[in-house]
């Protein structure tokens, strides 16, 4: 079993190597595989693919070769702080403010993709990763276990897991290795079906498993109650997913954007409400350009920006970004007020809006290489 750990450690530094070098892979069809595959099977990005979470594994790794015994967290605090995640989720979904938007810019497998994909995050967000890393020579994926809510919307997606591991009880000589061995804190040795949301599928625990084919990963049998977990499960599931796409829509947030550890594709062209330009607005940075759409580009949260501004009478008259790779939640926030604000000074010396700095950094500065770029 060895074997599949090896197999595991060479997809995560292979998609640790996608990250970086920004290797083209069709971002919709890897998604759509990723989230049919944790409907079927469990979390396999947690486990395989993720950035971050192979970050926490190779430094857990290092710790281990030098000698650190790794902690657990006590059990009783654990089962508490394991809902953190799902918190985070619901507060980040629903309750779009300021500081919730400030908090989350700290979000160090964000920012990780966001610096191996060339883009320099700022130093508290560094100093978040590597206290992360640091910590994980000690406790095994320590920001996976309760902060993350990527992690959190794959692990409620492997509620309905089709197959997932299970335990052969009469095998079973308990001697609790699986337990020790897996990253998540999931008492594998107590359970004959593995049903846990933390599971990230790294299958630790089969490895771990000195009795052959004990912990095995097989389709869920169809029985009584299985089936009753299952009406359960997908009742709950659908009515949340009506509500969730419902709130989704009613208010342009972004439950559904999954994010795999690259740039999302460029997104469909974004218009805003621009304000009438008054009679009263006199010419700034755009003075001596003649009339015309210019493009330019910036760099936003996950990379490139494109706009589009119309110059009338050396007047900026309308600003329009066309491409972006943002978080829409980020992004949305941005762009409401981004392009009104350089408009009614027609200066790009505007505030940056705080939480999505990054995103109102990218237009901000995609404006101002257009007006370059049209002098
Ligand atoms: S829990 Fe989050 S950081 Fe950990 S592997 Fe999953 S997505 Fe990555
Ligand atoms: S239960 Fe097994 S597969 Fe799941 S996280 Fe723990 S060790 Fe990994």
């Amino acid at each position: 079993m060895k074997n599949l750990q090896r197999k595991r450690l060479v997809a995560q530094l292979l998609f640790l190597l996608i990250s970086i070098t920004g290797f083209f892979i069709n971002y919709q069809s890897t998604m759509m595989l990723i989230i049919l595959a944790t409907l079927l099977g469990g979390a396999f990005f947690c486990g395989w693919i993720c950035p971050f979470g192979t970050i926490q594994d190779l430094i857990s790794r290092l710790g281990r070769s030098l000698g650190i015994k790794k902690k657990k967290m006590p059990k009783s605090i654990h089962k508490i702080l394991i809902y953190t995640r799902y918190i985070i989720l619901v507060l980040v979904t629903l309750f779009a403010t300021d500081l919730i938007f400030s908090i989350i810019s700290y979000d160090p497998r964000a920012n990780l993709t966001k610096l191996l994909t060339g883009n320099v995050p700022t130093i508290a967000a560094v100093i978040v990763i590597l206290a992360f890393s640091v910590t994980a020579l000690f406790y095994d994926r320590p920001f996976c276990n309760y902060l993350c809510m990527e992690g959190a919307k794959y692990s409620l997606m492997s509620s309905v897991r089709l197959v997932t591991i299970q335990r052969e009880q009469d095998k079973c000589v308990n001697c609790k290795k699986c337990d020790k061995s897996c990253p998540m804190n999931i008492e594998v040795s107590k359970i004959n079906q593995l049903t846990n949301l933390q599971c990230i599928n790294c299958f630790n625990c089969i490895s771990a498993c000195p009795i052959k084919k004990t912990l095995t990963y097989k389709k869920v049998p169809f029985n009584k109650s299985t089936k009753k977990r299952y009406l359960k499960l997908s009742t709950a599931l659908v009515l949340g997913v009506i509500a969730l796409f419902i709130y989704d829509f009613s208010t342009n947030q972004s439950l559904f954007n999954f994010d795999i550890g690259q740039n999302e594709p460029a997104a469909q062209e974004v218009n805003i409400d621009v304000p009438e330009v008054s009679e009263s607005i006199t010419a700034g940075e755009a003075e001596g350009i003649s009339d015309g759409v210019y493009t330019g580009t910036g760099e936003g949260y996950n990379g490139s920006m494109t706009v589009e501004v119309t110059v009338e009478n050396e007047i900026i008259t309308n600003i329009e970004v066309t491409e972006h790779s943002d978080d829409r939640s980020w992004f949305n926030r941005a762009n409401k007020t981004i392009p009104k604000s350089i408009i009614e000074d027609q200066s790009t010396d505007v505030n940056t809006v705080s939480g999505a700095s990054y995103s109102s950094q990218g237009i901000i500065d995609a404006v101002k290489n257009a007006l370059e770029s049209a002098r």
